[in-house]
């Protein structure tokens, strides 16, 4: 037999936010790292309840990440919300079952790497930026506007020799921009600030005709976390993470808003219910 078979593409899915379409498009899935490394102070078995819940975030000890990137449609605008791992090769810590997925489901989605308007970065971690340019460092998406807050880019390049800022950021480090912390970056989609998981971290608040979607990006990454918010996260940037998370779950739970992460199983895209005392995420589109 010629090696492990690999697993087959997850469908794209979407969900249509008043006028706006929102469309989920894997690029990778992975084992990111052992829980006992990104939570130290979570015992093992804390984690039981969330194996039923979320089966496909677990390999046995080991956190499997599936790292989905989100297209955003507005009134003839293209938003891509972050960027993924990127061409096969440039992660040396985790294993990967499956990658460089984004180009297939890019052209099988119709969408073309030229219509992209913009490319909004949530934060600069190595899952979020590694389509910015293709594996020779050309930038993928020409005509895109580059948004990225002013606080991470500064992070990012504080510390330039590191492999994915090297090959992802610092070539495009004249196109970046920022249009401001209340300012559109399609119609009804605008940034939206969720301090603590890395410097100027955002995600995307969607309104469209009384229909509402959150992008979650980062601040949650699994989402045991909306029902354990205190719990730390060794890749947090700053203790604040929890009380983002604690302030994102009361508003959002039970509520008819799109909750949508690219970390969070199948689509990514689902809301936030309580079921039999725990806060749940339920995959819905
Ligand atoms: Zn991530």
């Amino acid at each position: 037999m010629a090696g492990r078979a690999r697993r087959a593409r997850p469908a794209a899915r979407a969900v249509v936010v008043g006028d706006v379409e929102v469309v989920s498009l894997v690029d990778a899935v992975g084992e990111l790292a052992a829980l006992e490394s990104a939570f130290p102070a979570v015992a093992a078995d804390s984690w039981d309840p969330y194996r039923s819940l979320y089966p496909t975030t677990f390999a046995g000890q080991r956190w499997r990440l599936q790292v989905a990137v989100l297209v955003v449609r507005s009134e003839g605008k293209t938003v891509l919300v972050d960027t993924g791992v990127g061409p096969a090769g440039l992660w040396r810590f985790w294993a990967p079952e499956c990658e460089a997925l984004l180009p297939s489901a890019l052209d099988a989605s119709g969408v073309a790497r030229e219509s992209v308007d913009v490319v909004f970065l949530t934060h600069l971690h190595i899952d979020h930026l590694g389509w910015n340019t293709d594996a020779d460092g050309e930038t993928f998406f020409p005509r895109a506007r580059y948004v990225v807050h002013p606080d991470a880019l500064a992070y990012a390049l504080a510390d330039p020799e590191r492999a994915h800022i090297r090959r992802c950021v610092e070539p495009l480090a004249d196109r970046f921009e920022w249009p401001g912390d209340d300012v559109e970056v399609a119609p009804g989609v605008r940034p939206r600030a969720l301090p603590g998981h890395y410097p100027g971290h955002h995600g995307l608040t969607i309104y469209s005709r009384g229909a509402r979607a959150e992008l979650i990006a980062d601040i949650a990454p699994h989402p045991a976390l909306l029902d354990r918010p205190e719990w730390v996260f060794a890749f947090d940037d700053a203790d604040g993470a929890s009380v983002t998370r604690a302030e994102l779950v009361g508003e959002l739970v039970d509520s008819d808003t799109y909750v949508v992460c690219g970390h969070y199983p199948g689509s990514g895209i689902g809301r936030i219910v309580s079921r039999a005392g725990r806060v749940v995420w339920e995959e819905c589109a």
